[in-house]
């Protein structure tokens, strides 16, 4: 399974890696973060939908997501 890490302190919730992802796989948390915004958020049932395709995490302005490929 890709994995999908979303570091939510760095995250101001500006929602263009949810615009940016094909499968809509990435939401923005209610909780607020400790910045005082939504965070990205992926629940685990999504995770397995994730292609990997790294475009959320090139969309991010703030180098918020990293993307771990499954080695084959
Ligand atoms: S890597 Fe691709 S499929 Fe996975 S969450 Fe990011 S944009 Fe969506
Ligand atoms: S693009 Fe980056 S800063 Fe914007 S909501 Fe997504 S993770 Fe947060």
């Amino acid at each position: 399974m890709p994995k999908v890490v979303i570091d939510e302190a760095r995250c101001k919730g500006c929602a263009l890696c949810t615009i940016a992802c094909p499968q809509q796989l990435i939401k923005l948390n209610e909780k607020l973060n400790s910045q005082g915004f939504q965070p990205a958020a992926i629940t685990p049932e999504d995770l397995i939908k994730c292609t990997s395709c790294a475009l959320c995490a090139k969309m991010c302005p703030d180098v918020a997501i990293s993307i771990y490929r499954e080695k084959k």
